[in-house]
């Protein structure tokens, strides 16, 4: 029903490849390839789901895994119902994998808290651990931060995980939020490690029109490597030079080559928080120090000795510089001005959709998946084009692509843009006469 290609304004976008009808499913989006629930959200929010207890008149949902000696329920999980909870298990967490990650990532925050409530009144100054000297050499908000200055940090990084004395804490002191971006990171190296170890992916619960071609496989590294295009990528990590693109960008691909595709905003996203770097370094020793050993070897650091795991970019600086700008909230339904956001995730395959101001297609949350659907009659050829927000009528165009600008980190050129600036400066220049 359409086809990725790229666009004469860069990049990638999907097209029409036959008029298509207002309303027409035209693609369904599997489960996140990684997400996050917000901790406070966690007992409200079904771990598989995504569906709200107050929604229900409930103040949180009941069904958990199992019950550690203190009540709390296993790995930080709840749901809406068993079946949630299997299919929980079957497709996320895999061989324990998750819940193992999640757990370790609660009782290592829970030991650094402790620590540092005893530790509190004792502060000489110094620093507490090597991440606290390298946090020092950061960037604050407004002032320069560059792309050697991002690569020198993450060395850093890097040296001080290979510099490790056994037991030692290369993080002292977690900040608000770490734990929930070290959860993100979590969904990832479990993806990672099921391609690995299993790689037939469980029955995705898609029934979209467009995946019934046959799935296409995770081409192996080698097979990949062989069949890469000669054109540059369009916004290349310096350690991914021989990744991007992909031979043949499909949508079925919801696998770690596939979300390596995905446009890179390293750079312009640390410009815009400088603060996300310090934590992306923070929250990768941390992984390091806490999470299990099979989750590890996507680590770089100690533990990853395969060549072929080192040659692969590093989890965490590759999950930032994606999730900036591709990732989508993870909102009350029916989405609208009231609605909360419990955390985020990303679709791989929905990010094929470019932003228009005038858009053509909606999504639908349906659960964990998402549905595309035309909101207007389209036309063959013509683009697919859905909406990253800032398109209500209260905005002007000048502040709308202001917003998206910060958000997105795009220059919207759409068509209704272009109009409106048009009209805008037809206005200014007959004011001018
Ligand atoms: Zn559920
Ligand atoms: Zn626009």
């Amino acid at each position: 029903m359409f086809r990725i290609q790229r666009t004469p304004y860069g990049g990638r976008g999907a097209f029409a490849s036959q008029a298509i009808p207002e309303d027409t499913l035209i693609h369904t989006c599997p489960g996140p390839f990684a997400h996050l629930v917000y901790r406070a959200f966690r007992k409200e929010i079904c771990a598989y789901c995504f569906v709200y207890a107050f929604d229900s008149g409930k103040s949180g949902w009941g069904v958990k895994i199992a019950c550690d000696g203190d009540g709390s329920a296993k790995g930080g999980v709840w749901f809406c119902k068993e079946e949630c909870r299997d299919r929980w298990e079957e497709e996320d967490n895999v061989d324990g994998m998750l819940m193992s990650a999640y757990d370790a990532i609660d009782r290592e925050a829970k030991r650094l808290g402790k620590a540092n409530e005893k530790g509190k009144g004792k502060d000489d100054g110094k620093p507490r651990s090597k991440i606290q000297e390298l946090e020092k050499t950061i960037p604050k908000k407004g002032e320069a931060i560059t792309q050697d200055l991002i690569d020198q940090a993450w060395k850093s990084a890097e040296a001080i995980a290979e510099s490790r004395n056994h037991g030692e804490d290369m993080v002292a002191e977690l900040h608000k939020s770490d734990v929930d971006v070290a959860r993100f990171i979590s969904t990832v190296l479990v993806h990672r490690y099921i391609e690995d170890n299993h790689p037939t992916p469980p029955p995705s619960p898609s029934t979209s029109p467009s995946t019934s071609k046959s799935p296409s496989p995770t081409p192996s590294l080698q097979s990949f490597s062989q069949s890469l295009p000669s054109s540059p990528p369009t916004s290349p990590s310096p350690s991914l030079k021989s990744f991007l693109p992909l031979p043949s960008p499909e949508l079925s691909g919801n696998d770690w080559l596939a979300f390596l595709n995905l446009q890179n905003n390293e750079l312009a996203h640390l410009q815009s928080i400088p603060a996300a770097l310090c934590q992306a370094l923070r929250v990768y020793l941390f992984t390091l120090q806490t999470l299990p050993p099979p989750l590890l070897q996507y680590l770089p650091g100690p533990g990853s000795d395969d060549p072929l795991i080192k040659y692969l970019p590093l989890s965490v600086r590759e999950l930032q510089a994606r999730d900036a700008g591709n990732s989508f909230g993870i909102w009350q339904q029916p989405s609208g001005g009231e609605s909360e956001m419990f955390g985020w995730g990303i679709w791989v395959s929905a990010s094929f959709f470019n932003h228009s101001c005038d858009p053509n297609v909606h999504k639908v949350r349906n659960g964990r998946i998402f549905e595309f659907y035309t909101s207007s009659d389209v036309e063959e050829g013509e683009e697919l084009c859905i909406s990253y927000g800032f398109i209500d009528d209260d905005l002007d165009v000048k502040e709308r692509r202001e917003g998206l600008k910060e958000s997105w980190y795009f220059e919207c050129e759409c068509s209704r843009c272009l109009e409106e600036m048009r009209e805008k400066e037809n206005n200014r220049v007959a004011v001018q006469d």
